[in-house]
This record gives C-alpha cells, structure tokens and sequence, in this order.
C-alpha cells in the first residue's frame, strides 16, 4: 500500500501532502508550499535507504491480525500468538498481508507484568459497590491484556509574535469637573519557544476518552524500539498519518504560544485584538508505541472499558452498575424509612 514515494517538509519536517488545486506539495505545519522539483534538488524523500531496510525487516516478523467480530486491528511479533480479541475476547484471524509503513521508531515499554496488572484490577474492581459479582472475579481479571498503543510525538521549534491593543486609564476631579484620560498601546511581544512533546493518538476517535484518561506518560522513558519489547504484546495498529495530524498539532503549539506570551501583558484596564503569530522552523515526529493494560467487559449488552497506563498506573474506569444490588439497598432504605415512619406513628398515637 505505502510504497509510493512521500516527501517531507525541507523547512520543518514534517510531512507533505499533495495540493491538487495548485499543483504542489504542501506544509500545513510551517505553512509553506514546494514543487516535485524544489524537493528533488532539496533531497526531502521521506525515508532512507536505511530506514526502508528497517521497515523491510520490521514487516518479515510482524503478523497482521483483525477481528471479525470487532473490527479491532492489531499487529503482534511472529513468536507472539495472538489467538483472542484483546478487546471482544473473540478468536482473531490473520490478515493476508502487512500493509503500510509500521515500523515505530519510540517504544515505552511496560512498567509491570500482567501478574501485577491483574492484582491492581481486582484492587480496584473489589471497592467497587454495586458492580457485578463476576467483574471483580479472577476470571475476568484473566481477560486483561498488554496492548501498545500507537502515537504521534512532535517536538518543534518556533518563533511566536504576540499583538495586542491596550488601554490605560487616569482619572481626577478639579473643581466640578471629573476628568479622564485614557492612553491607548499597541502592544507587542514575540519570543522564541520550543515544544517537547506534544502526544497525539494516532488510531480515530472511538478511544479518545479512554486514551485522555490515562495519559500522560513521562517524556524521560521513550526508547529506541527494538522488537524484543514487543513480544508477549499485541499492538493496535496505526490509522492516523501524521500528514493528517499537522493542522492539529499546529493549532495546539499556536494555543500554547499564544497564553504563554498573553501571560507577560500585565497593568492594561483593556486589552482587546489580541493576533497570536507562529512560524515553525523545525519539528521532529516520531511515531512512538505506548503501553496500556486494557480489560473490556460486557455487561448487558453494553461494553465497559478498564484501561491502566502500563508505565505510571493511572487507572480510566467505565463501570458496568449491577441494578439488582442497587434494588436491594434502595429496597431496604425504604422499609428503614417507612420502618421510622411507623415508629413514629406508633410513638403518636
Ligand atoms: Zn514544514
Ligand atoms: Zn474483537
């Protein structure tokens, strides 16, 4: 599927998607644009000889798997059988072929075994009131499994420009008479800032609560990836480029810019018109594997996800309500009330 040739951004790095409507290669993290030509001469071809030999190798012992019940894609190393849905718990079967350029250049690895991941579940499921007997029972504590998920991490350098208009104002009486001034600024700020960091989920929406919830993880314990970290582990497999994430990263790097230089502007009574400028020079975008324990329960027809960060612990929990449980305390809150009703009936009369 990926074996076209890609370009990436001579300014910034980052990748380049084709503009029909003028006929050329587009930045929109730098917001510049290129001929086939000025990218020729400029030598922007995406990967090298080098990385094509890794991706080569990396594609011989990685299996595709997907789910036919779920539709959940994964990929897991050939010494590692994935035979169930992480997710549905499902038989999973092999895709035909291994599509794409997959190979994760940042792994973090996981933090603790499935021994310790199955022991803080059931911590947490046992202080649970009102879920279900069997949610908090070994057995379903068995289903949890390691899962990497994949993510887009971007560090950049760039200049910011902040622009403002403000207002000071003065007051004071003499005689009858109460005057103002008012003395308005043209405010202006402008730095240079760099960006470390800045995570994006690389897989479509459908996890986003879950993935927010357990996020962040610490930015010190990326490593190279090598393919011993992934066996014994599936991973989910990518379906977001970082071509289609440029726009959004660029947007948070703008946000971020624009309230750090907002933050120096002090002792205005009015500051309106506030433009925030960036011009990205550089960026860095590595295509990084992070850990997630994940157990999924279906309860009524409806799943319920348990996701633990697998390097720092934090937990993201939807938890299913057994109704039965709650009927019962309800049950017995109300014969308690109408039991004091009556006593107190019984002490009036
Ligand atoms: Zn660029
Ligand atoms: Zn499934």
């Amino acid at each position: 599927m990926d074996s076209t040739v890609t370009y990436k951004c001579p300014n910034c790095d980052a990748g380049l998607i084709f503009d029909p409507e003028k006929g050329k290669f587009v930045c929109e993290f730098c917001i510049s644009d290129f001929t086939e030509d000025d990218l020729r001469e400029r030598g922007a071809f995406d990967r090298t000889e080098e990385s094509d030999r890794e991706q080569a190798e990396f594609s011989e012992h990685i299996k595709e798997y997907c789910c036919p019940s779920c539709g959940a894609e994964v990929i897991a190393d050939e010494n590692t059988i994935a035979g169930t849905c992480f997710y549905c718990h499902n038989p999973i079967v092999l895709s035909d072929k291994v599509s794409g350029n997959l190979k994760p250049s940042k792994i973090i690895p996981f933090a603790f075994d499935k021994e310790e991941a199955k022991a803080r579940f059931l911590r947490f499921a046992k202080k649970k009131k009102f879920v279900p007997k069997s949610y908090a029972a070994p057995e379903n504590a068995e289903n949890i499994s390691g899962v990497y998920y994949p993510f887009w991490v971007t560090d950049a350098d760039a200049e910011a420009d902040f622009d403002a208009r403000g207002t000071k104002v003065r007051t004071w009486r003499m005689g009858n008479y109460r005057y103002t001034e008012t003395s308005h600024y043209n405010i202006m700020r402008s730095g240079d800032i760099h960006f470390e960091d800045i995570t994006t989920s690389a897989i479509s929406e459908e996890d986003k609560a879950m993935l927010e919830g357990i996020l962040p993880y610490p930015s010190d314990v990326h490593r190279d990836f090598s393919m011993p970290y992934l066996q014994g582990f599936v991973a989910k497999k990518r379906n977001i480029e970082r071509e289609a994430l440029s726009g959004e990263v660029r947007e948070r790097m703008h946000g971020y810019a624009s309230s750090l230089l907002r933050e120096t502007v002090h002792g205005y009574a009015t500051v309106t018109d506030e433009q925030t400028g960036i011009r990205i020079s550089k960026s860095h975008w590595e295509y990084t594997l992070m850990p997630v324990w994940i157990l999924n329960y279906k309860h009524k027809g409806k799943n319920y996800t348990y996701a633990m960060n697998g390097h720092t612990g934090k937990v993201y929990g939807e938890l299913p309500i057994s109704f039965p449980k709650l009927g019962i305390l309800f049950g017995s809150l109300l014969s308690a009330v109408a039991l004091i009703c009556t006593l107190i009936g019984y002490f009036l009369m």
